[in-house]
């Protein structure tokens, strides 16, 4: 066996990461993030994603959601500025007018021939730094040669399920994490495994997460972590310091949330409205 170099992400760390916030700034200095996802019934989790992106901070984001989604967003995020497809319930071409910072693509995207087509021929023409959750890697799990065509250091943020499609089986958490090193390597990719204690993995080194909490264990939070970590990418972090200071902050939020909710009731929503004081925490 081989050790691994392993090291805890706490507040002492992440401050060491944050980029103070300058008087004579505007919304163009914190970068344009774009999200891209959804599909008809799943729109919220696009919406979820970009209020995560806006929260971390970033100046401005857009979202490239399918038609049906228009009205909902526009009128559940006003801050935020949509595209749409040309299709309604489905995206079916990728195509935006924009220069993004940052993209985050796979919330709600589905996984509809079409949208395949189109995920695949965004991926090779893209190299803005990226973001893959949810759907995205799904897709990239059916189709194994798209690896190839990431930008390096595109951050993925499996859970559980889809890491196993993405790696294939393991058999303890000692192989998981051999595989999970090895596949991060092969494609220059950082690999966020997200859970209860979420572990992020890049060249040959293993980042353990302070933060988090059950609560985190409901519909969406997921896709506020994508938002939250392309927002900070869009803002100019690295794409290693955008995964670690994005899982922080997010397992923060939903620590000072709990406090006032518990367990249960805490939902995706919170876990956003929290997100000013985790990054107040940090002082
Ligand atoms: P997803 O499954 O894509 O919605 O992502 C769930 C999010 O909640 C990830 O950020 C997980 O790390 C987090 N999460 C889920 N369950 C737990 C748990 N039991 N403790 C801490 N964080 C959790
Ligand atoms: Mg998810």
């Amino acid at each position: 066996t081989t050790e691994t170099e392993a090291e805890l992400i706490g507040k002492y760390e992440v401050l060491s990461m944050y980029k103070p916030r300058e008087k004579f700034s505007h919304k163009g200095t914190f970068g344009h993030s774009l999200i891209i996802g959804g599909s008809y019934g799943k729109i919220g989790s696009v919406t979820l994603a970009s209020r995560g992106a806006l929260s971390s901070g970033a100046g401005l984001v857009t979202n490239y959601i399918p038609k049906c989604g228009y009205t909902i967003l526009q009128s559940s995020f006003p801050e935020a500025m949509v595209i749409t497809d040309t299709n309604d319930e489905f995206i079916t071409a990728i195509d935006f007018d924009i220069k993004p910072n940052a993209i985050g693509i796979g919330v709600g995207l589905g996984t509809n021939t079409k949208t395949i087509s189109a995920f695949e021929a965004f991926l090779k023409s893209n190299k803005t730094p990226l973001v893959i959750d949810a759907d995205g890697l799904n897709i990239i799990a059916k189709k194994k040669t798209l690896l190839k065509l990431l930008p390096e250091q595109t951050i993925l943020t499996p859970h559980p399920k889809e890491l196993e499609r993405l790696i294939g089986k393991w058999k303890d958490d000692f192989d998981k994490l051999k595989k999970v090193k090895a596949f991060s390597k092969k494609y220059n990719i950082i690999v966020v495994i997200k859970g209860a204690n979420t572990i992020t993995v890049f060249n040959e080194k293993l980042y353990v997460n302070s933060t988090g909490n059950p609560g985190l264990a409901t519909g969406g939070t997921g896709d506020v972590l994508t938002g939250v970590i392309t927002g900070l990418l869009a803002q100019g972090y690295n794409p290693l310091i955008a995964a670690l200071f994005g899982v922080y902050l997010h397992g923060k939020s939903a620590d000072i949330a709990v406090e006032d909710l518990g367990y249960q009731s805490l939902i995706a929503s919170h876990v956003i409205e929290a997100l000013g004081e985790a990054y107040i925490d940090l002082f």
